[in-house]
């Protein structure tokens, strides 16, 4: 049988977790491996979902000011030279230009690893008052990083990424700024994709280069491994010195302004697929689902017009949603019933005769949660209410596997026992000192994740030096 055949193709999530996660972004046809090593193609399942969460992550820029522009993906080498600690982070995984047509070019063209070069290249010569202040601008674009080791969405050599870039007339402000962003991340993160995450600031070893304070959210993902999900940088004046941005104040004194820079990528995706996909594939959450809903019309070769008519009208009653209508007749139900649920569509409504007597259809979810039979007067209410209750569902299950995972350590006995027997987050008191993250990285082979906002009141002993502190940090292995 085909539809049979076609599950028994994704090996099981808890055994293969690896294997699983690349058969179901290949299945669902989300993305496939492009020629050059390292490198996908998002195929057009993949895209609309990348879509739908930029159309979300874009309005709440929007909201808060922010305005999209484009730089150009060639930076000369000289620009990410000029910031010293930037330069020496980013030069291992940096692709260079070094041709043109058939002369060699007499400076290297970098391909962009990040913009922040360019970008503040472009700031000095646009800002001269405090007048031309707060900049607010976010670039939608594709980045290159010449990874050793990819994985689809997770890690390639090429990816999609939006990267906010801002300057402030004071340190409070981009301070702010960076919060603000942060805060933005969460809400999206956690209520659009259903995936939990931990807000916190980055150790000095973990931030980006050539910023003052990094800030992350961190997901966690089922094989216990985190996922660093965003990032949010306070620049403090930085790049400002370093591209020589001055501005006029009210004062009459030249300043250099205050910066920030945050980003998420298309490894987002890769959390949604192992955060919320099962045996049966993909499991995506409605608010982002490229179809919100599927309508499949049960035909028995009897009262066949009837059925496509109604479900016809249904599409019509439900077009406040992403509805897909699959009425083609070379597939069976149950070979569509399959199909969509691999492709993690939320919702299935089917459509046969009888319902079609009786003036209902039948909701079938994707979590498993069992078909209800719903009045077709009521069709639109029903699908918006059980839409809305999957999406909680989805983030609520996810919170409480976050939970069950996440534990607490004061000795390094007792982190690697956490570690071995749960898999996961492990929280530890943290004196600061470089010498004690640095044993405790080479003792359990984890890092440091982020010192969560939330949680940095509790006084308690360093886990290696027994310092008392009040620092809080999550560990875990990470991708
Ligand atoms: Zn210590």
């Amino acid at each position: 049988m085909k539809e049979e055949g076609q599950v028994k193709e994704i090996p099981a999530k808890k055994e293969q977790f690896s294997e699983w996660y690349t058969a179901v972004v290949l299945k669902a046809e989300l993305a496939d491996y492009a020629p050059v090593r390292g490198c996908m193609v998002i195929r057009p399942y993949g895209y609309a979902l990348w879509e739908n969460m930029q159309a979300r992550l874009d309005a709440r820029f929007k909201a808060t000011g922010h305005l999209n522009a484009y730089f150009p993906a060639l930076i000369p080498e000289s620009f990410l030279k000029k910031e010293a600690e930037h330069v020496q982070g980013f030069s291992p995984q940096v692709a260079w230009v070094t041709r043109g047509g058939d002369s060699e070019l007499t400076e290297p063209l970098a391909l962009r690893p990040t913009s922040e070069a360019i970008i503040n290249y472009m700031y000095a010569r646009w800002v001269k008052s405090y007048r031309d202040l707060p900049v607010l601008i976010n670039q939608w674009c594709n980045i290159f990083r010449w990874e050793k080791t990819t994985r689809l969405f997770l890690r390639t050599l090429e990816f999609l990424w939006q990267e906010g870039h801002t300057l402030h007339r004071t340190q409070e402000e981009a301070q702010e700024e960076t919060r603000r962003i942060l805060n933005i991340y969460v809400d999206f993160v956690e209520n659009d994709l259903a995936v939990p995450v931990i807000a916190g600031k980055k150790p000095e070893s973990e931030k980006f280069p050539g910023a003052l304070a990094t800030y992350s959210i961190e997901a966690l993902m089922p094989d216990g491994q985190a996922l660093q999900a965003g990032t949010s940088h306070n620049l403090g004046q930085n790049f400002s010195r370093a591209f020589d941005i001055r501005y006029l104040d009210e004062d009459n004194t030249e300043k250099h302004p205050w910066g920030t820079s945050w980003g998420v990528s298309s490894r987002l995706i890769g959390a949604v697929i192992m955060t919320h996909g099962d045996d049966r594939g993909l499991f995506l959450p409605p608010r982002i689902a490229p179809y919100q809903l599927v309508i499949v019309p049960i035909l028995y070769g009897k009262n066949d017009a009837m059925v496509l008519e109604t479900c016809q009208k249904a599409k019509e009653m439900l077009n406040a949603f992403r509805a897909k209508l699959d009425d083609r007749p070379q597939f069976t139900a149950g070979w569509k019933f399959n199909e969509y649920e691999m492709r993690g569509v939320p919702l299935r409504v089917e459509l046969g005769p009888r319902d079609v007597e009786k003036n209902q259809a039948v909701l079938v979810p994707r979590d498993g949660s069992g078909k209800r039979t719903v009045s077709l007067d009521r069709l639109a209410e029903e699908v918006k209410n059980l839409l809305e209750e999957l999406q909680n569902n989805m983030l609520s299950r996810a919170r409480a596997w976050v939970a069950s995972v996440t534990t607490s350590a004061t000795t390094l006995e007792e982190f690697k026992k956490n570690l071995t027997e749960k898999p996961g987050f492990v929280k530890v008191h943290w004196c600061g000192a470089q010498e004690c993250e640095n044993r405790l990285i080479d003792e359990t082979r984890t890092t440091p994740r982020n010192m969560p906002l939330e949680e940095q009141n509790t006084t308690g002993r360093c886990i290696i030096c027994g310092k008392e502190t009040r620092t809080l940090i999550y560990y875990a292995r990470t991708y």
